[in-house]
């Protein structure tokens, strides 16, 4: 009689566990995947930029500011030679 009991409670302690593992994993996979930016916060640009010491020249289309830091060639920041809004 008292191994019925144990047995039941047993079986009562191992369906809550596997009850709490269901719960979580569900969790796990009902996390919603992070979201991309919003768009307004990628901003259409048009800036030509040239490198002053090998004079490479490269166009930001697409940046995060409507001032975005120029980027670096040869070590150095590049230099802005066009900008165009639109
Ligand atoms: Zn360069």
């Amino acid at each position: 009689m008292t191994g019925t009991i144990l047995s039941i409670l047993l079986a009562v302690v191992v369906a809550y566990g596997l009850f709490r593992v269901g719960i979580s994993v569900m969790r796990t996979l009902s996390t919603p995947l992070p979201e991309p930016p919003p768009p307004g916060e990628l901003r259409r640009v048009k800036i030509s930029y040239r490198c002053s010491i090998c004079g490479s020249e490269v166009r930001m289309t697409v940046a995060t500011e409507e001032e975005p830091e120029p980027p670096r060639h040869c070590m150095a920041e590049m230099d802005v030679v066009a900008r165009a809004d639109d």
